[in-house]
């Protein structure tokens, strides 16, 4: 991947956001505020207009200016912790001009790495996590097995489906679903299902 058909990617992503954010504001009504669909979309919707000035430059800037729009833009916990998985990620590709597949893992790796340490948060506390960390898990796994993108990013979008479903069967110890304790289970988290929806824009753009 390079930067044009990085900025294509987050096109698509800026646009299934769109489209879900009631979607993904329904189900922060149910344990959060109600706002995680708005705030993301917020968020692309600024993202976007700083794609075409991005053009020129290396697929880590970009990245980079996307995480530090996402943390200027969101409200709410999910904008700096989305906005430092981006920028962690641009930071893991630095100097790149082609993004193959073991970039890609080491930059998720990194990117979560971000949220955990912005979060103070693990796998199994209800989170955009327990979808993050099981896609790349599966994705490390399937690149070792046989070297196919297609497969990879299949794998991983499997993987964060499951994690999404996991989500439903745990009590949140982390963010506003925390509040609710276990209350909270039986539904499904909001950040677990949009990161989801961006790995899905990834794997079908390539
Ligand atoms: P807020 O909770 O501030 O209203 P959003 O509604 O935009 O923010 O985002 C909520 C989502 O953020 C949750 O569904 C969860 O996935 C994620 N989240 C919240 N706190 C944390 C945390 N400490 N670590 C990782 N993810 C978190
Ligand atoms: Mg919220």
């Amino acid at each position: 991947m390079n930067t044009e058909k990085l900025i294509a990617v987050l096109h698509k992503i800026a646009e299934k956001i769109e489209t879900e954010k009631e979607y993904l504001t329904e189900l922060d009504n149910v344990i959060g505020d109600g706002d995680h669909g708005i705030n993301l979309a917020r968020g692309f919707k600024e993202v976007e207009q700083k794609l075409e000035a991005l053009a020129g430059k290396e697929p880590a800037d970009v990245l980079k200016s996307v995480g530090m729009t996402l943390v200027s833009t969101v409200g709410g916990a999910s904008g700096p912790l989305y906005g430092t998985g981006f920028m962690k990620a641009g930071g893991a590709l630095k100097g790149k001009s082609e993004i193959g597949v073991a970039d890609f893992l080491d930059a998720f790796r990194q990117a979560i790495d971000g949220v955990k340490m912005r979060g103070k948060s693990e796998k199994g506390e209800k989170t955009m996590l327990d979808a993050m960390i099981p896609a790349l898990e599966a994705m490390q796994a399937q690149w070792e097995q046989e070297q196919d993108a297609a497969a990879v990013f299949l794998a991983g979008v499997e993987a964060a489906r499951k994690g999404v479903e996991y989500t439903k069967t745990i009590a949140a110890t982390k963010g506003r679903a925390s509040y609710l304790g276990e209350r909270s289970i039986g539904h499904q988290d909001p950040g677990a299902t949009s990161f989801t929806m961006l790995l899905e824009v990834v794997a079908k753009a390539l």
